[in-house]
């Protein structure tokens, strides 16, 4: 937008005069860098350069509105030649509020010059500032969108609480809550009285905190010990996964501090966690001995309770009683070993607390191995009509024209396309009309759009579910999923930050 304009014009004989005349002229007006490019020119084009400098800077003033004096002073601007010769101003005293667009013309005795000021459109003038807004635009404009029902988190955190009789339950929201949108989901969560959170990143963590969450936040990646300061700042909770982690955290802990952590053990899921016994005996000992740290918990993550072999889940859980069981711990710690297949299929292996992603969100976390009829499917992805239009037979359809019409059709185009996340193998999938009808998507899915075969004419702004329930008819998640030959949850954290999350009842 632009907030100022000035112009201005002088006689360059006239300045050139006044410059002669009053030699401390020349240092009033110009900086000393400015000066040195004075000194370096000769005859008419030095001339030219003061009169320019006095024209622009007076421009300058008047398009603030203020006149030279207090607010803009001689020397707070500057106006150089950048490499091609062009003037830039590289100092005044709105730099970083305003953008600035100046020229300045020589005819005949006469300079003219202008200055625009213009809101700056972005906050961020340096590079390492960059990440802070580096994140995708939302299209809120676009009839593209995800809804994520309120009522169906509530129902699911109930149902886990129900099925396992657990203490406490802790959600776990990491990777923007598997692309169902962190807002809306911590929002929905919040209000089912979930204990805690859970997150992969600390900056997931911090996220929470600045957002306004105030339950425990365990952090469940390995966070790099050189951020024990924000660990501290955001009082979030590390996995302590190594006694050489736990050295590096204490020698980074601010003086005087307090920070709770949770121990991370690997009782055969390989990836994260202490797996011998000496080591885990060390580790507690350090924690429960360190003046500013608290053990606030100790888990260990299951690898295959989303099977029917419960072989190694049995495995799994020996080597954790075998690891645990005869440590004397603080007695107010949280222990969580329960994932979503472990609520669902499974006898507890502790009544205290479970650390629940899928099944609150509603999808089925063995995919159609195991079943469970306890849940409600929370997201759902719909599109409007943008497009709609009869064509004839022989007519084809999209990129690479791989479908064509064999007799005359109507065709509706959606605005959603494999960029977000509604994968390109998913081309043949179907979308629902309102009243449940199927609409098959034909033609290849491009980045941004897709094509639908309609059963008749229908209006532009008809809304086409894609994932979600119409009518008597639903598509999963889970249907996706295995169309794509992967998860539900790559389906669901495939779904692009461009898509708008909405909340809903
Ligand atoms: C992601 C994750 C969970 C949640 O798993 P779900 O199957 O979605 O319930 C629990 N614990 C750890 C360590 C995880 O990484």
């Amino acid at each position: 937008m632009i907030v100022g304009h000035g112009i201005d014009a002088q006689m360059i004989s006239h300045v050139a005069d006044v410059a002669k005349r009053r030699p401390s002229f020349i240092d009033v007006i110009l900086t000393p860098a400015e000066l040195a490019v004075y000194n370096a020119r000769k005859g008419k084009h030095q001339k030219e350069f003061l009169a320019g400098r006095f024209s622009i800077k007076e421009a300058y003033s008047k398009a603030i509105g203020t006149g030279i004096g207090t607010q803009a002073r001689w020397q707070d601007i500057e106006v150089l030649p950048n490499e091609a010769g062009q003037p830039v101003m590289v100092k005044h005293p709105k730099q970083g509020e305003v953008n600035v667009h100046i020229s300045i013309s020589h005819t005949g005795d006469m300079v003219h010059s202008s200055v625009i000021l213009e809101t700056a459109t972005s906050k961020i003038t340096a590079p390492h500032q960059l990440d802070v807004i580096d994140q995708a635009v939302i299209s809120t404009r676009r009839p593209a969108w995800i809804e994520v029902s309120a009522s169906a988190i509530a129902h699911n955190i109930t149902a886990v609480r129900h099925l396992t009789g657990t203490k406490r339950f802790i959600a776990i929201v990491k990777a923007n809550a598997y692309g169902h949108g962190l807002t809306q989901v911590v929002l929905a969560a919040q209000k089912a009285n979930v204990d805690g959170f859970g997150v992969a990143t600390i900056d997931e963590a911090i996220w929470l905190r600045e957002f306004g969450i105030d339950l425990p936040i365990f952090i469940l990646g390995v966070t790099p010990a050189t951020y024990a300061a924000d660990l501290v700042k955001y009082q979030l909770i590390p996995v302590v996964t190594s006694e050489a982690w736990l050295d590096e955290l204490i020698n980074n802990m601010p003086q005087g501090k307090r920070l709770d952590v949770s121990i991370g053990v690997d009782t055969g899921m390989g990836r994260i966690g202490i797996r011998q016994k000496d080591e885990l005996v060390r580790v507690v000992a350090q924690i429960i001995a360190h003046q500013q740290l608290s053990l606030k918990g100790i888990g260990m993550h299951f690898a295959t309770a989303d099977q029917k072999d419960t072989a190694y889940y049995q495995k799994q859980l020996q080597n954790w009683h075998d690891l645990v069981d005869d440590l004397t711990l603080p007695a107010d710690v949280w222990y969580h070993m329960a994932n979503s297949a472990t609520t669902l299929w499974h006898e507890q292996p502790t009544l205290d607390t479970v650390r629940v992603g899928a099944a609150m969100y509603g999808f089925n976390p063995s995919g159609d191995e195991l079943a469970t009829d306890k849940l409600i499917a929370a997201l759902s992805l719909k599109a409007a009509l943008v497009h709609v239009k009869q064509v004839a037979a022989g007519t084809s359809v999209s990129y690479g024209a791989t479908y064509t019409t064999s007799q005359p059709e109507w065709i509706g185009t959606l605005p959603i396309g494999y960029a977000d996340g509604y994968a390109r193998q998913l081309q043949g999938m179907y979308g629902l009309l309102p009243d449940g009808r199927r609409v098959e998507i034909i033609g290849r899915i491009a980045m941004d759009q897709l094509m639908v075969r309609l059963p008749e004419a229908l209006p532009v702004g008809t809304v086409i579910t894609l994932i979600g329930q119409a009518g008597q008819e639903t598509i999963t998640l889970e249907m996706l999923a295995n169309r794509l030959g992967t998860i539900p949850y790559e389906a669901a954290t495939s779904l692009a930050p461009r898509l708008p999350r909405k909340l809903v009842k």
